[in-house]
């Protein structure tokens, strides 16, 4: 079709994963058609101009500008279709509830959900059971169970459930979660983090004694000294990249309706913080996208960037009355709430274009100054649409009342867009490229091929620096960093995600986070000759920023990641 155009990599996961198919495993829809049914089904609850949007949702997918979350691109239209790529349910101590959980948990992952939990309120190992007389097994067995399930419940044979498991540093399990990845293969399906506290973190500075509570008493276990709790978290975490930290404190300091309760957990990626069973719908705009050009010089188009934003949050709107809920529980919390989390893809492509290096003050200063436009927007866009059909129902209950009716109770998250940035054709998330060249899957089972990223090519032909055996080197290195010739500035512009000094990874994630209402997912790259101590640095200052969460992941340590990245090689 005129219009759409698809990588061969991004045509590949559409059939083998997003078309629908009939019985025999034949794929009965084309790309163009995809996104038709898309666009018909969430702008089939439009009460007036239905046909208007439709277009107007179909345009911006099939040019790749805005993509929603896969389970909206696999499932809208399709009878019982779970929309929704978030999930928080809640793990209570007893053994009926904790099953319970399990079992929605299964059934949120089958229709393509990832679900989150916070397993502080379970008793922990050893303890008595009154009804049995026995002993409890604690958290981390039961997250075993958790993971075994994942492992078995395919999502409709897409993809495996992603799930996030947090335990709280005062939880008297703590050490034996902090250490249940090192193995290298438990936990496969877990992205698991720390639930810290400010009282924590001072406890750490001040190398004070943690007390260890019994989550059903309260009453002190034991106690550890915080900072030998601290090395223990850090030093896991650059062997094996597990655990994160989530920060509680920041996250309710942000929490919309906190008198709905406190929120305890976030989605498997950490980019929504939710309630106990409340979900949310993600979607990203393609900044590579959202550019002029003018003689080879990229700026942002603010007035495309503006009216996709508007017409992005109507959609994710749109998304939570379209949507079919499983559990009861869930419909009931999250159309309350309304969340949303409209984000970004692309921005490493963007700051390539506009020559820009990632690890600048200048990347940094644009990173908020973009961020607060797509707040604003999203915010006018949300508040439009509440004038239109009223304010989200807990609103009254909100950080929003009585001055700011709003629609949705949060608007913005940074996902990690691991599938739909590759389907759009550019860069993870808010992420710097992980190399300048690829090794693409073959087609249908064909030869795999080494291919150099558009963009990069693109601009190193502007700027007169393309040629044979430039390319010859950037297909083996997939770095420019060793080629002689290239001025240190250009050099610096395509530094990849290795080469880029923790310290901006993370000045980017605090610039986004700044105007994001729910959080921003980031992985902090390290290479492998990181130390321990660079780690518990970057923890820490993740902390002294106000973030939300940080996770991090050296280069070759030993955990696979849970979420394969589809084209990186
Ligand atoms: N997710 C999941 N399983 C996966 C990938 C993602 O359940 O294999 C969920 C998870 O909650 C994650 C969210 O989808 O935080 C968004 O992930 P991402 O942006 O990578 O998804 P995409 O829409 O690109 O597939």
């Amino acid at each position: 079709m005129a219009g759409l155009s698809l990588t061969a990599n991004a045509f590949q996961i559409l059939e083998e994963r997003y078309l629908l198919r009939n019985l025999h495993g034949t794929a009965i829809e084309t790309p163009e058609e995809m996104f038709r049914r898309v666009a018909k089904w969430i702008s089939g609850t439009e009460k007036k101009n239905g046909g208007h949007w439709e277009e107007k949702f179909f345009g911006m997918m099939s040019r790749l500008e805005f993509l929603p979350n896969s389970p909206t691109l696999m499932n809208a239209g399709l009878p019982a279709g779970q929309l929704s790529a978030c999930f928080v349910l809640p793990v209570e101590d007893s053994l009926d509830a904790i099953f319970t959980s399990l079992k929605n948990a299964a059934l949120i992952h089958q229709r393509g959900g990832g679900t989150g939990y916070n397993f502080s309120r379970l008793r922990p190992k050893g303890a008595l059971i009154s009804s049995s007389k026995g002993f409890s097994s604690g958290p981390v067995a039961f997250m075993k169970i958790y993971d075994a399930a994942t492992e078995h419940v395919k999502q409709g044979g897409k993809r495996r459930g992603a799930n996030m498991g947090i335990l709280n540093a005062d939880h008297p399990d703590i050490e034996e979660f902090i250490f249940v990845k090192r193995d290298g293969t438990s936990l496969q399906n877990f992205n698991i983090s720390v639930g810290i506290t400010n009282n924590f973190m001072n406890a750490v500075n001040k190398d004070l004694e943690w007390v260890l509570k019994d989550p059903g008493t309260g009453h002190a276990v034991r106690s550890i000294p915080a900072g030998k709790l601290w090395k223990q978290i850090t030093e896991t975490a650059w062997a094996t990249g597990d655990p994160g930290l989530v920060f509680l404190d920041n996250i309710n300091r942000d929490n919309p309706t906190p008198g709905l309760g406190n929120i305890q957990s976030t989605n498997p990626c950490g980019e929504v913080p939710l309630l106990d069973y409340e979900s949310c719908n993600l979607g990203s705009i393609n900044l590579s996208r959202m550019v002029t050009e003018n003689n080879g010089v990229y700026e942002i188009d603010r007035d495309k960037l503006a009216e996709t934003i508007h017409s992005g949050i109507r959609f994710l709107d749109n998304v939570i009355q379209v949507n079919h809920y499983l559990l009861p529980q869930v419909k009931a919390i999250t159309l309350k709430n309304r969340k949303i989390g409209l984000g970004l893809m692309g921005w490493a492509e963007l700051l390539m274009l506009m020559e820009i290096p990632y690890a600048s003050t200048e990347a940094v200063k644009l990173a908020e100054e973009l961020m607060e436009f797509v707040k604003k927007e999203s915010y006018k866009a949300s508040a439009n649409l509440a004038g239109e059909r009223g304010s989200f129902p807990s609103w009254a209950n909100s950080r929003f009342y009585p001055e700011n009716k709003m629609r949705n109770a949060t608007c913005n998250s940074i996902a990690p867009t691991g599938t739909i940035s590759v389907i759009a054709d550019t860069s993870y998330s808010i992420e710097p490229l992980y190399a300048l060249a690829y090794r693409r899957v073959g087609i249908l089972g064909g030869k795999s091929q080494q291919e150099v990223n558009g963009i990069f090519k693109k601009k190193m032909k502007q700027m007169g620096y393309w040629n044979a055996e430039l390319e010859a080197v950037v297909l083996q290195t997939g770095t420019v960093k060793e080629i002689q010739g290239l001025p240190g500035r250009v050099k610096k512009v395509f530094e990849t995600s290795l080469e880029i000094p923790w310290e901006f990874h993370l000045k980017h994630q605090r610039a986004f986070q700044k105007f994001t209402d729910n959080s921003v997912s980031k992985t902090i790259n390290f290479p492998a000759e990181a130390r321990p101590e660079d780690i518990s640095d970057v923890y820490m200052t993740a902390w002294k920023y106000g973030l939300k969460g940080i996770t991090i992941y050296r280069d070759g340590s030993k955990e696979k990641q849970v979420l394969q990245r589809c084209n990186v090689s």
